[in-house]
């Protein structure tokens, strides 16, 4: 509590604490990015594996290759087994693993066979230490600042998951909804009413626009989990934020689509949830500020 109460009287020493502390997460971040959809690829094999062998009309001959893979599989969950380089399996020590420095000292390369590392380990560390910067400077050192943090973190490694595998785990978005109810029932960010709003309006208002976009153009123009990201921002920050949340995710998935068919000719399939996880993070930092410029536009 003590130590609660020095970084709540010092603004600068808070900021680099977090800071340190955003670029560890950020390390840990990027594990959840890679091993999430394993974990769930692997537990959707094993389930698939189960109900073909309960299948009594099904063949043998058709059940065993999935038999086979899942035996194959290794068991994998967040903190097992250790982490290894994917080109030559070398076990990485602790002090190749330490945020930014390690791979700036490594120069990008493993250690042992010099393949190289990508830039997106780093760029995750640093962006989720200046996110978490922010995060302390706009709330301070508060039960608010802290679960907004939460939030963000969360947030990112999503950005990450969807950008790879077009999907948005619902064993991350449903706990971050229910905890974007339990900080808003003590009004930590909007009233208990306002949380509860922001949560049905969220999912209803893109759940509609797709159902009438299905409706025109027989196309599935966004996944269920875009709703379900949307619902989770409406719970944290309630229903006054989805317009904003809404058209800054609109505007930038617009750009960066444009951008991403020009280079690559034809449309790939495109994940829209790092757009609404980037609006939600600028709306939960400045979007009193910017809803009030906006409506000061128009005395
Ligand atoms: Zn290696």
């Amino acid at each position: 509590m003590q130590f609660i109460q020095l970084l709540q009287d010092n603004t600068a020493m808070a900021l680099v604490i977090f800071g340190l502390l955003g670029l560890c997460v950020g390390s840990f971040l990027n594990v959840v990015v890679h091993r999430i959809p394993l974990m769930m690829l692997y537990g959707w094999r094993q389930e698939c594996s189960q109900f073909m062998s309960e299948q009594a009309d099904l063949p043998h001959e058709h059940t065993l290759p999935l038999k086979n893979i899942v035996a194959a599989d290794q068991p994998i969950t967040l903190s097992r087994p250790a982490s290894r380089c994917p080109h030559c399996s070398h076990k990485i020590k602790w002090y190749e693993n330490i945020p930014l420095i390690s791979w700036l000292v490594l120069r990008g390369r493993c250690s042992d066979c010099k393949a190289s590392i990508g830039l997106r380990y780093p760029i995750v560390e640093l962006v989720t230490a200046l996110l978490s910067v922010l995060v302390i400077y706009q709330f301070g050192v508060s039960a608010a600042g802290l679960s907004a943090l939460l939030l963000v973190w969360t947030l990112i490694a999503l950005t990450g998951i969807d950008f790879d595998t077009q999907l948005l785990p619902d064993r991350l978005t449903f706990p971050l909804a229910g905890l974007g109810l339990a900080v808003n029932s003590q009004g930590w960010f909007v009233s208990p009413t306002q949380s509860i709003w922001g949560l049905l309006l969220g999912f209803l208002s893109l759940w509609i626009v797709v159902k009438v976009f299905f409706l025109i153009t027989k196309k599935h123009g966004m996944g269920q989990g875009d709703f379900k990201l949307l619902a989770v921002l409406g719970a944290w920050l309630g229903p006054m934020m989805l317009p904003l949340i809404i058209l800054l995710s609109s505007l930038l998935g617009s750009i960066v689509g444009i951008i991403l068919m020009k280079k690559q000719g034809e449309s790939k399939p495109f994940a829209f949830g790092p757009y609404i996880a980037i609006a939600g993070i600028v709306a939960l930092l400045y979007g009193s500020e910017i809803v009030s410029w906006y409506l000061g536009m128009y005395p």
